[in-house]
């Protein structure tokens, strides 16, 4: 018998005339449609991998584990903690559990949060710890460019394109994401008076945000933005994201002293006017001070759980320095062990820089552009230095290097 000489595929044994291409290897062939099976093989298993990592980390952590990871990165802010991880924890316990359940079972609500705080106080880092920790994908979004859809801005919807884009546009994977909108203080309503011009940014962004918090389908535009009318829209459910919104509410003191007070005075209060605690008044914030502030009740209703976050005195500003797992000393020590130097601080250099994060009102934020006021010429000089094995910045190094900066330089955000 003659022996068969077609090129065949290797895989489905179909012949090059049933296919559109056969690639050649080298003991053999394959066809078009074996590379589409394999492909979407693929595909499918990392996604069911994404989603199987995600239940993993969520089985294993508990909210003391949750803290304790968060303590490894921010620095106290307790109160915060504990309620973000008890929020966190409940809340994948339930798109864990939801698939499991009967009809007939309890079905519990999501636990989107409110983190209020002034700037720079560790909100974003917060929410960006645990997204980090859960494996999960995540983003920010600064609610102040967000407006009422059909007017100049963003249509809220933009905020799931970034999600989506952190999770490579895996749908699956970004539905049980983590969105951090920020500044959420910003669309409070602008005024009590309804007859005033349409609050396009304000109550009409906060109105725009229920359906997004609530939990529904949302299409939206791959490419984010109005300039791709013609996209094809990706429907994204909302249901289980996280959202954790957080905002400074300047002046939001007033409101919980002027609530305290009348409470004090009247009947049953739960902390009698001797007991507040007038320095941080925030610890008292109830969602009734949100809605003085100018956030309409049915978004506080869709973000059940409120906390906040203290302003940063000087020994946390001095912790945050030197004891983050990622803490900014610990990133420089790391950049000159590189280029095998090993690098010190004398103890004063810290003290130095939280005094100016402190006298320049820059806070946490501030830490970074006064290290690196210090630090640049030293990183500019050491890596063409084969022989310098060892440095140590001096109190009188670093003094002399910020008096030659200018404030401009040290406002790096
Ligand atoms: P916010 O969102 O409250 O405005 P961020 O979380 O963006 O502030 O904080 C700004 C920077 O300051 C962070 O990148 C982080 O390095 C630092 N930081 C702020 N608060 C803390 C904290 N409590 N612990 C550790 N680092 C902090």
């Amino acid at each position: 018998m003659a022996k068969d000489t077609t090129i065949r595929c290797s895989l489905c044994n179909r012949d090059k005339k049933e296919v559109k291409v056969l690639i050649a290897g080298l003991n053999g062939h394959v066809c078009d449609n074996c590379i589409t099976q394999a492909h979407s093989i693929i595909n499918e298993d990392a996604t069911h991998a994404a989603s199987k990592q995600v239940q993993q980390a969520l089985t294993l952590l508990k909210p003391k584990a949750i803290k304790e990871k968060l303590d490894e990165y921010v620095i106290g802010q307790e109160s915060a903690k504990r309620v973000l991880s008890v929020a966190v924890y409940n809340h994948y316990k339930r798109i864990t559990y939801f698939h499991k359940q009967n009809k007939e079972d309890l079905e519990i609500d999501k636990s989107n949060l409110i983190l209020v705080g002034e700037t720079g106080t560790g909100k974003t880092l917060l929410a960006r710890t645990i997204a980090k920790m859960l494996n999960v994908p995540f983003c920010i979004a600064d609610a102040t460019v967000l407006t009422e859809a059909g007017y100049v801005g963003e249509d809220v919807e933009s905020i799931l394109t970034r999600l989506l884009q952190a999770a490579d546009y895996n749908v699956e994977a970004a539905e049980k994401g983590i969105v951090f909108i920020d500044e959420v203080d910003k669309i409070a309503r602008k005024s009590d008076n309804p007859s005033i011009t349409r609050d396009v940014s304000g109550e009409g962004v906060q109105q725009a945000l229920l359906k997004l918090l609530e939990g529904t389908a949302v299409n939206v535009p791959p490419q984010g933005g109005r300039k791709h009318p013609d996209a094809k829209m990706i429907q994204v459910n909302t249901r289980n994201i996280l959202f954790i919104c957080g905002g400074a509410f300047d002046g939001i003191e007033k409101k919980i002293a002027s609530r305290l007070n009348t409470r004090a005075v009247g009947y049953s209060a739960s902390v009698s006017a001797q007991e507040i605690d007038k320095a941080n008044l925030l610890q008292y914030i109830s969602p009734q001070d949100l809605k003085s502030f100018g956030l309409i009740p049915e978004l506080i209703g869709r973000l059940p759980v409120l906390t906040y976050l203290k302003p940063l005195n000087r020994s946390t500003l001095r912790s945050i320095l030197t004891e983050p797992k990622n803490a900014l000393i610990k990133q420089y020590v790391q950049l000159f062990k590189m280029d095998n130097c090993k690098l010190d601080f004398e103890e004063e250099v810290y003290d130095l820089i939280v005094d100016k994060a402190v006298e320049f009102k820059l806070g946490a934020r501030g830490l970074r552009g006064i290290c690196e006021a210090i630090m640049n010429d030293v990183m500019y000089e050491i890596p063409s230095e084969d022989k310098i094995n060892k440095y140590t910045v001096t109190y009188e190094y670093a003094i002399e290097k910020l008096k030659s900066a200018r404030l401009t330089q040290l406002q790096v955000a």
